[in-house]
């Protein structure tokens, strides 16, 4: 069978061994990050939809897993947001109904999650890998760059929730671009919006490889374990990755 929608498994620095489930292809997303290694977001949006078709998605779900491969997740997340599908909520239940030995991670950039509806969907998860890059809205914007009607305070709203709602782990990914969102106060910000939310681990993440814009670099080592000392002095679950 030829995969359309599924890719790997591969080896994640975090996930280990991951399958993916590519919900949104062709850079569907409602946020268009500075830093986005799959390029520029093509469609910009908002809007939630049948991006690919759930019937698909399951059939080659089913037969992959028919071989009883070896994996540490099932990850939905691919080249865009994949809460902005429709169906995710079905294929997580399926996944728990038909392959209940399988973990599922859900990678997620936060902007949905004040919908209840949303939460709902993907609760049944084992694993939650938010975003969240800033607090201050014109860093948000400058970062992010995101579909109209996204805040900051919504995000972090839906992750408070999204918190007392769901029972498995929560690891809270902040993305550090030099010199937007490293400044002290806005990682004050970002530290008390964590301590709000939450989390099992904070991941600090910087630029690996070529992201969506060319001025975009990755954080110097010296700077990353400085940022980190600070969240350890609240998290100590805090770590580079
Ligand atoms: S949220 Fe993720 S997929 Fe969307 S633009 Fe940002 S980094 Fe890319």
């Amino acid at each position: 069978m030829r995969y359309k929608h599924l890719f790997g498994p591969v080896q994640s620095r975090r996930l280990g061994r991951s399958l993916g489930i590519d919900l949104v292809p062709d850079n569907i997303c409602s946020l268009d990050c500075v830093y986005c290694e799959c390029g520029t977001t093509r469609h910009i949006i908002s809007t939630r939809g049948h991006y690919v078709p759930v019937s698909e998605v399951l059939l080659e779900l089913d037969h992959f897993l028919a071989g009883n491969p070896l994996l540490d997740y099932i990850t939905l997340g691919g080249t865009g947001e994949p809460t902005l599908h429709l169906g995710i909520g079905m294929i997580i239940t399926h996944l728990k109904e038909h392959h209940p030995e399988y973990k599922i991670a859900v990678l997620t950039n936060s902007t949905l999650l004040a919908d209840s509806e949303i939460r709902k969907e993907i609760i049944a998860a084992d694993l939650i890998l938010p975003s969240l890059d800033a607090v201050t809205t014109d860093i948000f914007e400058m970062i992010n760059r995101p579909a109209p009607g996204f805040t900051p305070e919504q995000m972090i709203d839906g992750l408070i929730q999204l918190r007392r709602e769901f029972r498995g782990i929560i690891w809270l990914e902040i993305f550090l671009v030099p010199e937007i969102n490293t400044g002290n106060d806005e990682l004050h910000l970002l530290r008390d919006a964590a301590l709000r939310i939450n989390p099992d681990r904070i991941h600090l993440n910087s630029l690996h490889r070529q992201g969506a814009e060319p001025w975009v670099r990755g954080m110097p080592k010296d700077d990353l374990h400085r940022i980190c000392r600070f969240f350890r002095e609240c998290f100590s679950e805090t770590y580079i990755i």
